[in-house]
């Protein structure tokens, strides 16, 4: 069965390069008709999303600076949208952020700081744009985030943004709860290792890949393109029961034991 969005809008947060997993999730949107709301959030990464907004060939594309440590970012960028487009249908957050060095040693170790940084930026987010979002989901609508293996179980050299995928993958479920009412489901995809600009923070990433390469039960890894695929289904009416859920996109590494 085919999935078509035809007059349908998407919001798209996280864009930083064309390896970034939004960028999957917005070729698979663009690929079944949706238009696109493609926000990113430093000034340098304008022009990389414009020109990888220019191969979707759409002329409807709107792309907006949105910064989610800052409510009045959030704010205007919401603004923005529904003076633009009026109602949206879903939207993706694929952000995520912490210290460099509080990826490396031992969680313990981990500053207040630090820890505050990772939780605003990589799970606070989803809460603050799910509402900000749900002013313009008029129809309803489907919001979908980014977690990783490592908010459930302890995985090397991932530390506190396992603690704050937790916390994420926790918001997902009282965000499910909360807007469920409004026809709106929140769901989460738990995306295997993906070669990106953020997975260059985290210490002996190649072992990881093969380790997956080796061990998962499809014995590979993880594209961005799957990750694409999966939040198309969750974006779309195809998954209309399905609210407060992780779906693993990994290859199936999270089923195997050593
Ligand atoms: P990426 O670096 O391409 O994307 C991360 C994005 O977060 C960037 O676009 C960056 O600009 C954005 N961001 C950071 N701080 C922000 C802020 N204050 N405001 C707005 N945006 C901000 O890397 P990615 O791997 O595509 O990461 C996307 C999501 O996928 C993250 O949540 C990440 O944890 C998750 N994830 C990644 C992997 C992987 O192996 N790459 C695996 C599982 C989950």
């Amino acid at each position: 069965m085919t999935i078509s969005l035809q007059g349908k809008t998407f919001v798209v947060m996280g864009i930083a390069n064309k390896r970034s997993i939004a960028w999957g999730i917005a070729r698979s949107l663009n690929r079944a008709g949706a238009r696109l709301i493609l926000t990113y959030n430093r000034d340098r990464m304008q022009k990389n999303v414009q020109a990888l907004a220019e191969t979707l060939e759409r002329d409807d594309t709107i792309i907006l600076q949105c910064d989610v440590s800052k409510d009045e970012s959030i704010e205007r960028c919401f603004q923005e949208i529904k003076e633009k487009v009026g109602t949206i249908h879903g939207l993706a957050h694929s952000i995520a952020y912490a210290n460099k060095e509080d990826l490396e040693g031992e969680f313990v170790d981990t500053s207040r700081e630090g820890f505050l940084l990772a939780h605003n930026i990589s799970s606070y987010s989803l809460t603050a744009v799910a509402r900000a979002a749900k002013e313009l989901m008029a129809e309803g609508g489907s919001i979908v985030t980014l977690t990783y293996l490592g908010g459930e179980r302890v995985v090397k050299n991932y530390n506190l943004m396992g603690v704050a995928k937790a916390s994420l993958e926790a918001s997902v479920r009282y965000l499910a709860n909360d807007l469920g009412k409004d026809d709106i489901r929140v769901n989460s995809i738990s995306a295997g290792p993906i070669r990106t600009l953020s997975a260059k923070g985290v210490r002996d990433f190649n072992s990881v890949l093969n380790e997956i390469e080796e061990r998962s039960p499809l014995r590979r890894t993880t594209t961005a393109e799957e990750v694409g695929d999966t939040a198309l289904f969750l974006l779309s009416d195809l998954s209309r029961g399905i609210t407060g859920e992780n779906i693993h996109v990994d290859s199936g590494f999270h089923i195997v034991s050593i």
